[in-house]
């Protein structure tokens, strides 16, 4: 018969066993929260996602941590935005002397350019979403071929979700007249989004929020303001709400709530993860252009 103490421990043995099913989930590091969340539709439980830049966080002028080195020096996979967006990154990823494999996103996306450099928000379109999403699934299937039937499956399932979204958005938007559509936002993060759907967009900072907007910027958009009809004046996440406020005062222009640019909500927001922010934007676009 055994001892209570040895039958303690061989207990105590069995709790700490894993699984036999169980392997190991592939470690993988996402940049922001956005790729956080493609990454966690694709690779589902055969990954562990870590995000760095996370729900509401400025990815343009994110410090990171030495527990974020230690989160890349131990990764498989990270996955990046590109573009310019995390401009922290790249010495991050150097010091972190990682053995993992760095996989930057949207190589197959026609970036914007002008003279200010790359418009980082490929995202905005969901055309681009689409795009990540397939570079996830060969890079993911490319460092974990066992798990390849398995993420092509999810890929394929998330990418119809993403075409249902994509026509809801058109199909929203094309219902407002043309010349109401026109929106003030805080930094340029809207351009793809403009481009694919017909909505414009002008705001007192540019495409990064790591300069901020000058006296002249804000008078050029206080200008255009009481020129043009425009609908309202949105707030950002992941921006200071005052520059918006004070156009919205100095124009008479509406303030049309708050929009989801640069990142998700965090789990209890409405934008917690891309679809659900998407929605979001378009709703509150929608609410405050349609006649
Ligand atoms: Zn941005």
């Amino acid at each position: 018969m055994l001892t209570r103490r040895a039958a303690l421990a061989l207990s105590l043995a069995a709790l700490a066993a894993p699984a036999l099913a169980e392997s190991p989930k592939i470690p993988v590091v996402a940049s922001f929260s956005i790729i956080g969340d493609f990454l966690r539709e694709v690779g589902g439980d055969r990954v562990s996602v870590t995000t760095i830049v996370g729900p509401d966080g400025d990815a343009h002028v994110y410090q990171p941590s030495p527990a974020d080195g230690r989160r890349i020096a131990q990764a498989k996979v990270i996955f990046v935005n590109g573009l310019g967006f995390e401009g922290w990154l790249e010495r991050l990823i150097s010091v972190a002397k990682t053995k993992g494999t760095v996989v930057t996103l949207g190589k197959g996306v026609a970036a914007r350019k002008d003279e200010e450099g790359a418009d980082p928000h490929a995202w905005q379109d969901v055309a681009n979403a689409k795009i990540y999403v397939n570079e996830i699934r060969d890079a993911l299937v490319a460092a974990d071929p066992e798990g390849a039937e398995s993420y092509r499956a999810n890929a394929a399932a998330y990418l119809a979700k993403l075409d249902a979204l994509d026509a809801e958005i058109v199909k929203t938007l094309d219902a407002i007249p043309t010349d109401r559509r026109r929106v003030v936002s805080t930094h340029d993060a809207f351009g793809y989004f403009s481009a694919r759907y017909g909505v414009e967009f002008i705001a007192p900072q540019g495409v990064s929020t790591e300069s901020e907007a000058s006296a002249r910027d804000i008078a050029r958009i206080i200008d255009a303001v009481k020129q043009h009809k425009v609908g309202a004046v949105f707030l950002e996440n992941v921006a200071d709400p005052r520059l918006a406020k004070r156009i919205a005062a100095e124009t008479g222009a509406r303030v049309g709530g708050m929009l989801y640019s640069d990142a998700l909500s965090d789990a209890k927001g409405d934008g917690a993860n891309y679809i659900d922010m998407m929605r979001h934007n378009v709703r509150e676009l929608a609410k405050a252009l349609t006649p």
